[in-house]
């Protein structure tokens, strides 16, 4: 298994779902692994599944907010692994809200982490890969960065900027001459603690998600993390500014 081997990687919200899965995919192809979130306990436990199978990879505490915390973790990947490779900017919160619901607070805090952390993710990224001699960078948007809906008003903003933001950082890349690719993904509802989260208070409401996919069912984490591996591996050598969408064909309706 070496689609990644040789590479050195950084996974952001790798503590749990989506980034937890990739975390440990990558590793099992040959990535070695930072795996980056603000929750120490649950992260370290992704290091631990990760070394008992026989890979390479290490915690480092990170809000993706900050920029001494970028700054700390990408100096952490080099200093031990000596470059860095892989960005995968999959750290975000869920929140549900209108346009008349949403107080300007949770929207600032919504676009914090989802869209400003992505930015920080990315920016620090290119700084490494560029000395590097190149790389790839993913980052997590959704469906919800591709259509709306009338009661994610936040959540909706923050992934579209995702997307346009990784447009406009692929071709700064391409166009630079860096051989640094830079791509966004876009799940439908996948069952994570984020989906557990926003389904335990009403019997119907998984059900109600599942309805929206014709497949029929939920994705699973490894349905994204599979689909971060090729664009984080030189198999998709070819691909940048795209938006490798992962639904159940939820947007083809
Ligand atoms: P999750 O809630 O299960 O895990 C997210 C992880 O991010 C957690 O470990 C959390 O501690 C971490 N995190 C949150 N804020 C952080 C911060 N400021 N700094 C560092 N780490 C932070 O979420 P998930 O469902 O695995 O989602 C991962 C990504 O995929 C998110 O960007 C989400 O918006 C996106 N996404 C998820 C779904 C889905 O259905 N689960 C669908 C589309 C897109």
């Amino acid at each position: 298994m070496t689609r990644v081997a040789g590479k050195v990687a950084i996974v952001t919200g790798a503590a749990n779902g989506i980034g937890k899965a990739t975390a440990i995919l990558l590793a099992k192809e040959g990535a070695r692994v930072v795996v980056a979130d603000l929750q120490e306990e649950a992260g370290h436990n992704t290091v631990a599944e990760i070394k008992a199978a026989g890979g390479e990879a290490l915690f480092v505490k990170l809000n993706v907010t900050q920029e001494a915390d970028w700054q700390n973790a990408v100096n952490l990947a080099e200093q031990t692994f000596g470059k860095l490779d892989i960005a995968v900017n999959n750290a975000g919160i869920a929140y549900n809200g209108t346009v008349e619901s949403t107080s300007l607070e949770d929207w600032q805090r919504v676009q914090s982490i989802n869209l400003n952390g992505v930015f920080l993710g990315t920016k620090y990224a290119v700084e490494a890969m560029k000395k590097a001699g190149g790389g790839s960078i993913i980052n997590l948007s959704s469906i919800e960065g591709l259509v709306g809906d009338p009661t994610l008003a936040a959540y909706n903003a923050s992934k579209g900027g995702v997307r346009l933001f990784t447009k406009s950082a692929a071709l700064h890349c391409a166009k630079s001459g860096y051989r640094i690719r830079v791509n966004s993904v876009h799940p439908g509802y996948i069952w994570t603690p984020m989906v557990q989260g926003l389904t335990k208070d009403a019997a119907d409401a998984r059900q109600k998600l599942v309805d929206l996919h014709p497949l029929g069912h939920l994705g699973e984490p490894d349905d994204i993390a599979y689909g971060i591996l090729y664009l984080a591996s030189d198999e998709s050598k070819f691909m940048t500014g795209s938006e490798l969408v992962i639904d159940g064909g939820y947007t083809a309706q």
